[in-house]
């Protein structure tokens, strides 16, 4: 059967069969229920099948939510994810609505063999939460989080984002490490590890889950936790979504002061040797509260800086006592440190990194800021290239390296390295831009973080003594390697 021939029959029809309605009670168009022609799709190991008609509408009948075809009116933004340089055309997207969703859309695919991609937050560089053909679980609308102050806790829902973490938490007086950019999700980046401004009080994201649900590719949908399916539990954190759709995540909250001492001080790049000689021996001694980041980049009508992102997760005048050292470099152009609200902080980053942009970013875990890479970050340094971190060490560091699946323990900083552009004309010069400067680096860093690493392509290697453990876990609960469109682990 033609394979292109067939997708235009099956969205002819379900245009055609267009009657709106609501997700599993009324009628809503085209989605599986009204499909009248079979789909073309893409198995697990890239060959063409079919999936018939009788069976996408019985998927789209067990399902609360709609199960959206080619041609209705929200399959494209569906389908869309934050880097715009990923346009890709699912055969068909279960929009779910609840765990049961999940595990019906995660049985279809198993028992067809089905190419799956399953979206969280959207946020993934390389595009791994959307598919070409196959099946694309989408969590969007399975997005809500709730916090409860007596038991210093959060649950958020698998399609969450971090936005939503937060202003639950802070709702409540309280906080979990949640990353810099508040329309990421909480699906992948929870998966991965989840860096952010506060990990080196609390560690990572990971390190505050204190349970999960999470629908397997059996469709068993199974509570985790350190007392059940401990396997499981240990592999999700860290070991991204290769076990299972995660339908919920149970984080572990601490007391805050809403208002904290952060901002940035920013220098002209022409001071950078200054600056980053001054890191490199000032870091290593700062307190868990501290968190100082040093990054570069080229601005427009500003030009080329360097600045370090401070954040101080504690009494203000003991921030300023330990930030005084630094503020006595060079001579600063800006110096906007100072109290502001937490959740201002956590979303003045929104814009920048706003959606569709096409970006290609790679990252490299740093164990010790030395001479070499501070000078290999200068002399490599490229305006078109935006250069970023993560600072780690501190609670981070004091995990051991296998009690998690996310083994870079030891690093004290990850440096990312990014691009921006809305102009398709312009990837491969910015890829090869982003690729040349982490060469100059590479030397100095040991490792990647894979949740900021548009190749990630080293997965074995990557995941480093955690990796066979992990490749049994696989064997044992994804052994068809449903899930596949991730950092992937092999079922052992
Ligand atoms: C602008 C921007 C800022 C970022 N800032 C930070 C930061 O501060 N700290 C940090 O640590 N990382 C950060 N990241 C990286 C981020 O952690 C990853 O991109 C992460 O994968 C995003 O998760 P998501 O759910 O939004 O992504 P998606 O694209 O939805 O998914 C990414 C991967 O996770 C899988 N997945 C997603 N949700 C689930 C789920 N519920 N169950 C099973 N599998 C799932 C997908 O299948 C895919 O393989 C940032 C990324 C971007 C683009």
């Amino acid at each position: 059967m033609n394979r292109r021939k067939f997708c235009r029959t099956a969205v002819a029809a379900s245009v055609a069969a267009a009657i709106p309605v609501l997700p599993g009670c009324e009628r809503k168009a085209p989605v599986a229920t009204e499909a009248d022609a079979s789909l073309a799709a893409i198995s697990l190991d890239g060959t063409e099948i079919e999936l018939e008609k009788a069976a996408i509408k019985e998927l789209g009948e067990s399902m609360t939510g709609p199960v959206l075809l080619s041609g209705h009116a929200d399959y494209d933004g569906a389908r869309t994810i934050w880097n715009g340089m990923h346009d890709k055309r699912p055969a068909l997207i279960a929009r779910c609505m609840s765990s049961e969703d999940v595990s019906n859309a995660v049985t279809f695919a198993r028992e067809r063999n089905l190419l799956t991609a399953v979206r969280g937050g959207g946020h993934s560089w390389p595009g791994k939460s959307v598919c070409d053909d196959g099946l694309m679980i989408d969590l969007s609308q399975m997005n809500s989080v709730t916090a409860d102050a007596e038991t210093q806790r959060a649950t958020a829902q698998g399609g969450a984002l971090l936005s939503g973490l937060d202003a639950a938490a802070l709702a409540k007086g309280m906080v979990t490490t949640a990353g810099v950019v508040s329309h990421t999700g909480v699906g992948g980046y929870t998966l991965g590890g989840g860096f952010g401004r506060l990990s080196r009080k609390y560690g990572l994201t990971i390190d505050n889950v204190t349970g999960a649900e999470l629908v397997t590719a059996d469709g068993k949908i199974r509570r985790i936790s350190a007392d059940e399916d401990a396997d499981l539990f240990w592999a999700i954190r860290g070991g991204g979504g290769n076990f299972g759709v995660a339908t919920a995540f149970e984080y572990q909250l601490h007391p805050f002061e809403r208002n904290i001492f952060s901002g940035s001080l920013v220098w002209p790049l022409e001071q950078a040797r200054d600056v980053l000689e001054f890191y490199a021996e000032w870091a290593p001694g700062l307190s868990d509260e501290m968190y100082a980041g040093p990054g570069m980049a080229t601005l427009p009508d500003v030009g080329s800086i360097i600045a370090v992102d401070i954040v101080y997760n504690g009494d203000p005048a003991a921030g300023e006592k330990e930030l005084a050292p630094l503020r006595k470099i060079g001579t600063p152009v800006l110096d906007a440190v100072t109290m502001q609200d937490y959740s201002v902080m956590q979303t003045n980053n929104d814009i920048a990194f706003g959606h569709g942009i096409r970006s290609y970013a790679k990252s490299g875990m740093v164990k010790e800021f030395t001479q070499g890479l501070v000078d290999a970050m200068i002399e490599a340094y490229d305006p078109r290239v935006f250069v970023g971190n993560h600072v780690a060490g501190g609670a981070v560091k004091r995990v051991g390296e296998l009690d998690t699946a996310f083994p870079h323990r030891n690093a004290e900083i990850m440096i990312v390295m990014a691009t921006g552009s809305h102009d398709p004309a312009t990837d491969d010069e910015l890829i090869a831009a982003a690729r040349a400067y982490y060469k100059a680096l590479e030397p100095f860093m040991g490792g990647y973080y894979d949740n900021i690493d548009f190749d990630g392509d080293e997965a074995p290697g990557n995941y480093g003594p955690a990796y066979e453990r992990l490749r049994k876990i696989k064997g044992e609960y994804d052994p068809g390697n449903l899930f596949r469109l991730n950092s992937n682990i092999e079922p052992g």
